[in-house]
């Protein structure tokens, strides 16, 4: 099978060498068990990159495949492998409409109506995991679906800015996780230009700051759920809308032809996405089509034409660092 110059098997075999990010969430969790307080930041597509930090000790990890954030956040949430989840990316087919998870809305952008728990988050949710602990979560997604049900039993807030991650006292909380949407959102328009290194120096300051108040005692965990990598070469999607994900990864039902990505039966991934349930097939179809070095899967009738993308394999897309400072 053809692919990232390599054979898939060898890329996958190579990426299997690295230790797997459900692993730190399991270490992670253990310790906040045991009574360290923690406080986890998420800076979406923060990648691979940390090490140049110089704050504290850096691990790198493989993320979930895909690496996008969906999939990520429903691994890091269950603790359950993709295939296990079966929410494998953003756009899924769901009651015979394609819709986008999260945030649970149509394609078109509007509110699912009558979402339960069973529907948006089945598992058993962080905070149940440690009952009898203080769990927070701030986000600017506070208000959705996705976040009241996967985080049932922790405390919300709304986060509006990076600047209010300084105006809360961590010292309440047993364990804190933080969402912020950057800097998956100007890699994504403008790759790594100015926009995008101003964004990622705000960051860094912040973390500084950040560093100062919070309680002695405390782990602090910096990292992101997938980076990015440069694709400005369309592979056209016909009009119809099928799954996708971060621009790198399309599933379909029927197999497709590309020429400028490779296609296989879902179950070629399962070493990386554990064993896949019928349910993820269902949703998903049982093709996945992986875009070749510098490709995007891009729907004709979109707007937008991102540079930056996600969902693959290359180590840009699947390898991210942790950073950890223990205060
Ligand atoms: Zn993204």
């Amino acid at each position: 099978m053809r692919g990232y110059g390599i054979y898939l098997e060898d890329r996958i075999s190579e990426l299997l060498k690295y230790p797997y990010i459900l692993e730190w969430r399991e270490r992670l969790l253990e310790n906040v068990k045991s009574g360290r307080r923690s406080v986890v930041l998420f800076f979406d597509g923060l990648g691979n990159a940390l090490s140049g930090w110089r704050l504290g000790s850096v691990e790198r990890y493989r993320t979930v495949f895909p690496s996008s954030t969906p999939t990520f956040f429903y691994s890091f949430y269950s603790g359950l492998d993709p295939g296990q989840h079966c929410f494998l990316e953003w756009f899924m087919k769901w009651k015979e409409e394609i819709i986008a998870v999260p945030p649970w809305v149509t394609s078109d952008g509007k509110a699912l109506s009558e979402l339960t728990k069973k529907d948006v988050f089945p598992f058993k949710t962080i905070p149940k995991l440690l009952k009898g602990l203080n769990v927070a979560g701030l986000t600017p997604f506070a208000d959705s679906p996705f976040t009241k049900y996967s985080l049932a039993g922790a405390s919300i807030f709304k986060i509006g800015a990076l600047a209010d991650l300084l105006a809360f006292d961590y010292s309440k909380w047993d364990f804190v996780i933080v969402y912020w949407p950057s800097p998956d959102r100007e890699l994504h328009k403008y790759w790594k230009s100015k926009p995008t290194r101003f964004i990622l120096s705000e960051i860094k300051r912040l973390v500084r700051e950040f560093l100062r108040l919070v309680p002695m005692g405390t782990d602090v965990y910096i990292l992101g759920d997938h980076g990015q990598t440069y694709a400005n070469k369309d592979i056209s999607l016909s009009g119809k809308l099928v799954p996708t994900g971060g621009g790198r990864i399309a599933f379909f039902g029927e197999e497709p032809e590309f020429s400028n990505a490779c296609v296989c039966d879902i179950k070629t991934f399962e070493p990386l996405m554990g064993s896949i349930r019928r349910l993820a097939i269902k949703r998903y179809g049982r093709h996945i089509a992986l875009a070749d070095k510098e490709y995007r899967f891009q729907y004709l009738w979109y707007k937008t034409r991102d540079i930056g993308h996600h969902g693959g394999l290359t180590d840009e897309e699947i390898l991210v660092d942790v950073l950890r400072i223990s205060r």
